[in-house]
């Protein structure tokens, strides 16, 4: 890769690796200082970049006022267990979806689109708010209204006021939905009192928030809720650009037996074409083929249209945002990134397992042990030894640091062996573990911990060991 950006061959970055002393193969893995060596070695200039900035740009590409033009919305089903979400769903969809051509067949891939009055309407057909937060977890913004399910027979019960904190928290507007009324002891303006303790306010109790009767079971009510639906989209003036390079989110994926990865798209801008390349989370793909809810192939998805999409090499998750790339190179260059720090956060969680300063503690103070072992890695060998110095400070009668090794250069598989056997921690400064030392620590459950500003490195080394001294004081 380094030999392919600088236009030379990969032997002679090789031969050049090797006179320096490392013996390495064509895959290998080099840390950004040996990089830089060999670059500037071979004549090149080097601009260090941060790793972070293969990003840039991705989801900062602005739309002129002139480009936006009205979406469909796209609403999210919310209530209590058994109000009756899933059967809204399913009658919403069997009265109106968009005609597909015969032989269209229904098929769940996680959101549907339906027509009301030639206005288009997107449904997200996982209901419940667990999705939804799940989403909201993660960043995206997936949905502009919530319909509140309450059924009528029932009364707002508790995950009716979840679902009200989660649509609140993420500040989109909720139309009530009040189900069932065609049982007997259907009470809706029971539902209307209830719903004042959680500040929902509806027309008819003098706030702003719109309700509808509607029976999922008999279909009543269904056009009247679209139409309070469509209302509500005006008023919040929904739109996007659908001439740009597509970006969404990931509304459901699996890995299907005889078709591969398989996500559904929502797509949020732009328009979403089949050859595009596209990153979501930290899978990337090109669109080998989109299929709509009918299992209809379609060539285009603009905004607000849910689409499965074919042809991602591994499988990304509900939540990720989707942004279409210029290339492969740059999807892959994305998708390597986020796959690494995925691996960096595991290690670090992983090690919890073990040798963390927190297990560390408690475990010398199960043993009796006054010994606060660590290893050591730092750039140069002059902070090296201030460290050291500054950690043997600390010692007291009671609890020392005891350095099981200092050295000079990137944290390396020998170092996680040497630490694994004391379970200690590993501590970097300026300096950060390769791959192989990466995978190492997390399978040995060493915990990895880098610095770069001494004072805080030896801050957290001294809480951690007056941690350890409190119980006796
Ligand atoms: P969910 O858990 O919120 O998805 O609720 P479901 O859609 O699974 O509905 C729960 C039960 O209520 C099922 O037995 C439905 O048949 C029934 N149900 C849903 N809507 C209505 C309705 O409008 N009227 C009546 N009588 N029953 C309904």
């Amino acid at each position: 890769e380094l030999g392919n950006r600088m236009a030379e061959r990969a032997v002679d970055v090789i031969k050049l690796l090797m006179k320096q002393g490392q013996m390495l193969k064509i895959n290998d893995v080099i840390d950004a200082d040996t990089a830089e060596l060999i670059a500037v070695e071979m004549g090149h200039t080097v601009k260090r970049v941060s790793e972070a900035d293969v990003e840039e740009g991705l989801f900062s590409a602005k739309d002129e006022d002139t480009d936006l033009s009205p979406r469909p919305p796209v609403v999210t089903i919310m209530g209590h267990v058994d109000h009756g979400k899933t059967s809204l769903l399913d009658a919403l969809r069997n009265a109106k979806v968009v005609t597909g051509e015969a032989g269209g067949i229904t098929q769940h891939i996680g959101a549907y689109q339906i027509e009301h009055n030639d206005n288009k309407i997107t449904f997200i057909d996982t209901p419940g708010h667990a999705a939804f937060s799940k989403m909201r977890a993660r960043g995206a913004k997936s949905t502009d209204i919530v319909v509140l399910v309450v059924a009528a027979d029932d009364g707002v019960m508790p995950q009716t006021k979840e679902a009200i904190a989660h649509a609140q928290a993420a500040e989109v507007p909720i139309i009530v939905a009040i189900n069932k009324m065609d049982k007997q002891g259907a009470d809706p303006s029971r539902v209307r009192t209830e719903l004042l303790n959680d500040s929902i306010v509806v027309e008819a109790m003098g706030g702003d928030v719109i309700d509808v009767e509607v029976s999922a079971k008999a279909g009543e009510g269904l056009d009247k809720l679209l139409e309070m639906i469509l209302l509500q989209a005006e008023v919040l003036e929904l739109q996007a650009n659908p001439e740009r390079t597509a970006e969404g989110i990931v509304v459901e994926a699996q890995l299907d037996r005889g078709r591969g990865p398989v996500a559904t798209v929502l797509v949020q801008k732009g328009t979403l074409k089949t050859g595009d390349i596209l990153v979501a989370g930290a899978e990337w793909g090109r669109v080998r083929a989109m299929l709509d809810e009918d299992g209809k192939q379609v060539k285009e998805a603009g905004p607000s249209k849910p689409v499965e999409v074919l042809g991602f090499q591994g499988t990304p998750e509900a939540g990720d945002m989707v942004a279409v790339v210029e290339n492969e190179a740059r999807a892959r260059e994305i998708v390597d990134y986020r796959q690494r720090q995925i691996r960096e956060k595991a290690s670090v969680v992983a090690s919890g397992a073990r040798g963390s300063l927190e297990q560390m503690m408690n475990r010398l103070q199960e043993t009796g042990r006054k010994e606060f072992p660590m290893v050591l890695k730092a750039d140069v060998q002059g902070s090296a030894e201030a460290i050291v110095h500054a950690l043997n400070e600390l010692g007291t009668d009671e609890v020392s640091a005891r350095i099981l090794m200092s050295g000079v250069g990137g944290i390396t598989e020998s170092d996680i062996t040497l630490a694994a056997a004391s379970k200690a921690p590993i501590i970097g400064f300026n300096v950060r573990a390769n791959k192989q030392a990466r995978e190492a620590a997390q399978r040995e459950g060493i915990e990895l911990r880098y610095y770069n500003v001494i004072y805080d490195l030896v801050d957290d080394v001294k809480s951690a060991m007056s941690g350890l001294l409190s119980p006796e004081l």
